[in-house]
């Protein structure tokens, strides 16, 4: 198993060009006994000075659509209450050019997730959202689900795209054997075209960036550490939770259509709600969680609209 990790770690770092050989490496370490997931936000603060230069100066949002959901099923045990749940992009703005967290998606996906009915879909944001792809100098993905990947891999730039979108070995494989959607399965041909990359638990990407592997949502989850050059720090979850309560409540979320590690999930949600209590100027932030989303925007902790 050692050997199998050195091999996927080499990958890592070259990055491009080593698909065939890293999926070999992390298939044997798949057949090992799964580790239960932990982070040390000590370890993560450490590695995200690791690479030099300017840190980002702020991160944009945009809300391209909306799920109309009640609360219960972002919240095991919550009201079914009306709810809103945010589509989200975003974009970390660095002194020399933008880097993309998740890539929004296209109407066609947005219908496909609405199962007939009209949830709210917002063109233009969704545009600002392709123009932001079109900008960054790289792409980084917080899991493998239609509504952050579809942005890219289902868009006729996808081509222009891919070169300057890090995937991982586990998302890449979901992509490709068991898309969420059919609009995003990914042939070999175009899987080509990506970043293809595996690391074991962190990886630092930028000034100030760190992939954190998450497993637990999907497979190729992943959260996103940022420190800007002011000093404030945010993690993006991703999907671990769908509203912050659930961080707050430790509680998973009651979809049955989802498979989820709930194992994993419930070690996540442990280590966010004790950074949620104890890490000061560290903000999370959840993708989906419309209400979050319009406090921070409200004070200035993301900026409303791309660049
Ligand atoms: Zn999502």
């Amino acid at each position: 198993m050692k050997h199998a990790l050195i091999a996927a770690g080499v990958c890592g770092l070259l990055l491009a060009g080593c698909g065939e050989r890293a999926v070999a490496a992390a298939a044997v370490v798949a057949d090992a006994a799964p580790a239960s997931w932990a982070a040390d936000i000590a370890e993560i603060r450490r590695i995200a000075a690791l690479i030099p230069g300017a840190r980002a100066l702020r991160i944009n949002v945009e809300k391209f659509a909306e799920s109309r959901r009640t609360k219960n099923f972002a919240v095991k045990g919550a009201a079914a209450e009306p709810s809103v749940q945010a589509r989200t992009a975003y974009q970390v703005v660095y002194p020399d050019g933008q880097i993309m967290i998740d890539s929004g998606m296209n109407q066609e996906i947005h219908r496909y997730f609405g199962r007939g009915t009209e949830e709210p879909y917002f063109p233009e944001a969704a545009e600002r959202v392709q123009r932001g792809l079109q900008a960054a100098r790289l792409i980084l993905l917080t899991h493998e689900h239609g509504d952050h990947v579809g942005g890219v891999v289902d868009s006729p730039l996808a081509a222009q795209l891919a070169p300057k979108t890090l995937l991982t070995l586990e998302q890449l494989r979901t992509l490709q054997s068991a898309p969420q959607v059919p609009q995003i399965r990914l042939t070999d041909v175009a899987a080509q075209r990506y970043l293809l990359m595996d690391y074991e638990r962190y990886l630092p990407v930028a000034p100030g960036i760190v992939l954190i592997k998450s497993p637990g949502h999907t497979p190729g989850s992943q959260m996103i550490y940022i420190v800007l050059q002011s000093g404030a720090e945010y993690l993006f979850a991703g999907d671990v939770a769908w509203h912050m309560d659930g961080i707050r409540q430790q509680a998973l979320k009651d979809a049955p259509w989802l498979t989820e590690d709930s194992g994993n999930l419930l070690v996540q949600l442990a280590w966010l709600n004790v950074l949620l209590r104890n890490a000061g100027a560290l903000h999370i932030v959840v993708s989906h969680d419309e209400d979050q989303r319009l406090a921070y925007v409200a004070s200035r902790l993301l900026g409303g609209r791309f660049e």
